[in-house]
């Protein structure tokens, strides 16, 4: 009789949770998921929406490289390893549900609320933070609402703005190696409850679907604000951003933006 070879069908990965730009499955072991990037955009609160064709790919590239590096300089992340060109393995936390936004530069909703001009660096690095709620527009809230809220404790809102201002500081430095100035970004903390303990972690990812990075000489942007602002050129400066890093999926030496025959771009 011949032998014949039994297929097993792959069993469906089960969905925790999708969101505008990912999607958490179930991870192969316990306290484990699969975070997968997808290439849709959303922006100004799921009001546009399009897709940015290989985004994902680069942003799980970009990401895992930037988490690899905090966690060198002692950042606890919930980054575990990368799976494929658009999964990683991550260590499943509670997520604070506020969203951290550090600035060095005016820019964005900073210059609508204030009334600045985009690009009038900030005497000192700004921490602000929103109430990561879509149905209500993300509000800002101060500290205190945190606390009164019960959404983080004193302790952990200390520990996550300390953390936020070493990230600025050395991803400040990280970017202005390769040319790219830090105009500000958003992070995600989580808890990871590990040997009896409650650590703070950051979670999510740091892409250019949640910083802005403008080059150094002639701020030309390298970041979701073309795909908000219709400035065109989208996919381009998301492999800008990787192949300055040097993590382009296949290696290129060359720019792949002129971004140094731009005039300013505001
Ligand atoms: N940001 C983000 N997700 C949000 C809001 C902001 O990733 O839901 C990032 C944004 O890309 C920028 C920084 O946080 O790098 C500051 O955002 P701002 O408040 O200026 O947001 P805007 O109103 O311009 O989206």
């Amino acid at each position: 009789m011949q032998f014949q070879r039994k297929i097993f069908p792959m069993s469906p990965r089960k969905p925790i949770y999708e969101g505008k730009a990912k999607q958490l499955f179930e991870g192969p072991e316990p306290g484990t998921l699969i975070q997968h990037f997808k290439d849709d955009a959303t922006a100004f609160n799921n009001v546009k929406k399009g897709t940015i064709s290989g985004k994902g790919v680069l942003n799980n590239r970009i990401s895992e490289f930037l988490m690899l590096r905090l966690q060198e300089i002692g950042i606890p992340t919930h980054f575990i390893r990368s799976l494929n060109m658009r999964e990683q393995l991550v260590k499943a936390v509670q997520i604070i549900p506020i969203e951290v936004l550090v600035r060095n530069v005016a820019a964005g909703s900073l210059c609508k609320r204030f009334g600045l001009e985009e690009g009038k660096p900030l005497g000192q690095p700004l921490i602000e933070y929103t109430y990561k709620k879509d149905a209500l527009g993300d509000p800002f809230i101060s500290e205190e609402h945190a606390f009164a809220f019960g959404w983080a404790t004193p302790q952990e809102i200390d520990e996550i703005r300390m953390y936020a201002f070493r990230i600025n500081d050395y991803l400040s430095g990280l970017f202005m190696g390769v040319g790219i100035r830090l105009v500000d970004f958003k992070l995600e903390f989580g808890r990871l409850f590990e040997n009896e303990r409650e650590h703070i972690v950051l979670a999510d990812e740091i892409s250019p679907d949640n910083c802005r990075l403008w080059d150094f000489k002639t701020g030309y942007k390298l970041d979701k604000d073309r795909f908000r602002q219709d400035l065109g050129e989208i996919e381009d400066a998301y492999r800008e951003v990787a192949r300055r890093l040097g993590v382009m999926p296949q290696e290129s030496d060359s720019n792949i933006i002129p971004v140094a025959k731009e005039t300013k771009k505001k």
